[in-house]
């Protein structure tokens, strides 16, 4: 079992109260973390450390950044073992979705040690004779960063890589659903050299949620706040980052489309459906929520692709033979189950699958959806795709555009200038042709627009969120003044 202690400055401590809160598997219902319960105070004292320690971190080389974050990515890998643990209990993951999570979030870090180089500014002609003008990007200060459960280790390591690279010092606000997951990818951190308040990470208990966030982001200290998670929580954050003037980067859910068009290849779609629907039981936010097939081609494509989704078995995660492992927990089998009847009572066919026993759901393809039924709008977050049947290119934009949402995207077709125009009518922040919805590398622009948040994680359009843009200039002459 774990048992963890907030990591704030160079200490590891209890929280003020000493209360703790518990983490149980999805599957057993056993507890298998029990995670200290930071307060308010608590929180402060995480930004006060992260405060300190921001004098002598934004004063460091690129040398010194690149050096502690190449570490960091080599002590991650070592520890993929203790990661997998961690996070198939606290999650029901597979162990293969969390192998995965610490490849991408070593190589996270490995670029966010790249981009330490990459940080740099302008020279700006000016109008004023002798006058040496400059456009600078430096640190910002403390970043607080608030990342979910469903790609821990991707999503908590995102939240601080670029930040960090970038000078600045970080508050990693862990899930409450794998508190022991996000607190290894801090240990991991201290020990490659970010100790001393550089990388602070706290836990909470659900329902402090509110004001131990809003104490983070009230703090003086703190100048950016990244969100990953849903929308409605994201609106909130926004609204008090917002209430302090101070910037946030969001990144919120998603009900990505997936057009089939008649001339797509159905074989080559089929797979990246498969994949892009049920990866990790369909819980990323870029999971294919919405199958969006033409008329002429569509009892071809979900005819092969409902014998696929029954190969697939959900279960135990460690278990061999299951591709898909459990839900998060068990109100997420109600919502979906929820999902399910109301399509079905609205005339929808299951295709594949059926209801969530508990955790367990098997992979279900919904046919026949229409704009009626909730599973059409709603983030099911769950191995639940919709086929929505359409009549021709211009259908399929429209309905691919009616949503609030607006992450990622695919668009499958022969005929790739026709996709490419295709992709380009989609209001999405990511999309792509003949390929899955589901796909993150580190050096990406990452991010969504409409409801899906704003703001970009990945390569250097993260340098842009994380540091300060600040016009500095040198008189290198006489200067003539008016007065
Ligand atoms: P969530 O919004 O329920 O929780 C995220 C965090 O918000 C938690 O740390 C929680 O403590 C905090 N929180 C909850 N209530 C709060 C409140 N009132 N005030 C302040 N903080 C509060 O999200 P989740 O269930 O953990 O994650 C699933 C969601 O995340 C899905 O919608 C998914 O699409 C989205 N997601 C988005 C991305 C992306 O990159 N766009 C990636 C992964 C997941």
């Amino acid at each position: 079992m774990n048992e963890l202690k907030l990591l704030i400055g160079d200490a590891a401590r209890g929280g003020e109260t000493g209360t703790t809160f518990e983490r149980t598997n999805p599957l057993s219902g056993k507890v298998v973390t029990t995670a200290a319960a930071a307060t308010v105070a608590d929180a402060r004292a995480a930004a006060d450390a992260a405060g300190q320690a921001f004098a002598a971190w934004s004063r460091t080389g690129p040398g010194e950044r690149r050096g502690k974050l190449l570490k960091a990515a080599e002590l991650m890998e070592a520890r993929q073992a203790d990661f997998i643990e961690r996070m198939v209990d606290e999650t029901g993951a597979t162990p293969g979705w969390a192998g995965f999570n610490v490849m991408i979030a070593a190589g996270m870090l490995r670029e966010a040690a790249a981009l330490t180089t990459q940080i740099q500014g302008d020279v700006i002609p000016s109008n004023v004779p002798d006058n040496l003008a400059m456009g600078v990007r430096v640190p910002c200060g403390v970043v607080v960063g608030i990342a979910p459960w469903n790609a821990p280790i991707i999503l908590g390591t995102r939240a601080v890589a670029t930040p960090l690279a970038c000078g600045n010092t970080v508050v990693l606000k862990a899930s409450e659903l794998c508190p022991a997951t996000h607190h290894l990818i801090g240990e991991v951190l201290v020990e490659a050299g970010f100790g001393g308040g550089i990388v602070n990470v706290i836990t909470n208990a659900p329902h402090e949620a509110p004001e131990v966030v809003e104490a983070l982001i009230a703090h003086p200290a703190v100048q950016r706040i990244n969100f990953t998670g849903s929308t409605p929580v994201g609106r909130i954050i926004a609204e008090k980052a917002a209430s302090h003037l101070k910037p946030v980067l969001l990144e919120l859910g998603g009900k990505a489309p997936f057009l089939v068009l008649d001339d797509a290849d159905l074989d080559a779609a089929v797979d990246a459906a498969i994949f892009g629907a049920f990866f990790n039981q369909g819980q990323i936010c870029m999971s294919t929520e919405r199958l969006i097939v033409d008329h002429s081609v569509a009892d071809a494509f979900a005819e092969k692709l409902a014998a696929r989704a029954r190969e697939l078995k959900a279960g135990d995660p460690r278990a061999d033979g299951n591709a898909l492992g459990t839900l998060i927990n068990a109100e997420s089998g109600e919502k979906l189950n929820a999902l399910l009847d109301d399509a079905v009572a609205k005339g929808a066919r299951l295709a594949s699958g059926g209801k969530a026993e508990g955790v367990i759901m098997q992979a279900t393809v919904v046919d026949g959806v229409t704009s009626d039924m909730r599973l059409y709008r709603e983030e099911s977050f769950g191995p639940v795709v919709a086929m929505i049947r359409v009549d021709g290119e211009e259908e399929a934009i429209r309905v691919a555009n009616d949503s609030d949402y607006g992450l990622s995207s695919a668009v499958f077709s022969r005929d790739t200038a026709r996709a490419m125009r295709v992709a380009a009518r989609i209001e999405s922040g990511i999309c792509h042709i003949n390929a899955p919805t589901v796909h993150d590398e580190p050096q990406m622009p990452f991010g969504g627009v409409k409801s899906s948040g704003y703001g970009r994680f990945g390569g250097k359009a993260g340098i842009e969120e994380f540091t300060e843009l600040r016009w500095m200039t040198i008189q290198l002459g006489p200067r003539h003044y008016p007065i």
